[in-house]
């Protein structure tokens, strides 16, 4: 399997897109670290899926926003499998609002877990990766990073901010072989997007070519092929899977 021998890290998967990644990679060979934050049933199911399909996981605890928190994670993870070799920033949230009412704590929690987070994990897993010589860093952004979004300054801000930091750590990592890129989903169907109106579903749709959402495997089968040497002359690039939304 072209991931055998391989570890990953995916944030943020007990559910929805994390999940399905971390599902991916795992049938593609690798030994994947199921981050939660609080769900640890959640995260123990995926763990469950995954051995029952004959790979390896393990789910570990941390809240990305949160540097203690995610070094210990890193420990816990190398002290089992020694080393990481791919890691997915995928863990986010929204707290959607227009400006004039979005509350302070909304912009800090959203630019916390979405940005930070993305900050902390990578910093923690670059120093592995640099010193081995080799890595796949594959951050999930968001096309309103890209277009922006009424009512998502804050989460707009955050996944454009991931954009900036991933291309400006490519070209700092990419003289020690790990390459780092951008995953923009656009509307895909998961928890996040099932508090949607019917009639903003319906306005989504109909500014999709495609015309539908996509599904959590379909972005897990950009991050599994970015996260293999498949890959290996694509670095510091944005990556759209929207079905078309944002071209
Ligand atoms: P989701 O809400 O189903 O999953 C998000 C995951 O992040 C959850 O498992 C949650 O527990 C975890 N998480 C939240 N805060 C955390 C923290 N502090 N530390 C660790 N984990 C934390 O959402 P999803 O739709 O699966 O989204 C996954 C990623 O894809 C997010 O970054 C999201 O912004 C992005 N995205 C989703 C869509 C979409 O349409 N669903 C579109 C574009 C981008």
């Amino acid at each position: 399997m072209i991931l055998s021998g391989k570890v990953a890290l995916v944030t943020g998967a007990s559910r929805g897109i994390g999940s399905a990644i971390a599902i991916k990679l795992a049938k593609l060979g690798a030994k994947v670290a199921v981050n939660y934050s609080s769900s640890v049933e959640a995260a123990n199911e995926v763990v469950k899926a995954i051995e029952e399909n004959g790979g390896q996981a393990i789910a570990v605890a941390a809240d990305v926003s949160c540097s203690q928190s995610v070094d210990k994670m890193i420990d816990i993870i190398t002290k089992n499998w020694g080393t990481i070799d791919i890691l997915v920033n995928n863990a986010g949230i929204t707290r959607d609002g227009l400006l004039m009412r979005m509350k302070e704590e909304d912009w800090n929690r959203v630019v916390d877990i979405n940005l930070k987070g993305v900050f902390n994990c990578t910093k923690a897993v670059s120093r592995i990766m640099m010193k081995k010589r080799s890595g796949k860093i594959i951050n999930i952004s968001s096309v309103t990073g890209i277009a922006g979004n009424t009512g998502q300054a804050n989460y707009a801000a955050a996944k454009a901010g991931i954009i900036g930091f991933s291309k400006s750590v490519a070209r700092e990592l990419a003289s020690r072989n790990v390459q780092v890129n951008v995953v923009a989903p656009g509307f895909i169907d998961t928890q996040m997007t099932s508090v949607l109106s019917d009639k903003i579903k319906e306005d989504i749709i109909s500014k999709i070519p495609l015309g539908r959402y996509g599904t959590p495997e379909e972005v897990a089968n950009l991050v599994a092929f970015l996260a293999t040497d498949y890959s290996s002359y694509i670095t510091g690039q944005v990556i759209n899977v929207d079905g078309g939304m944002v071209m």
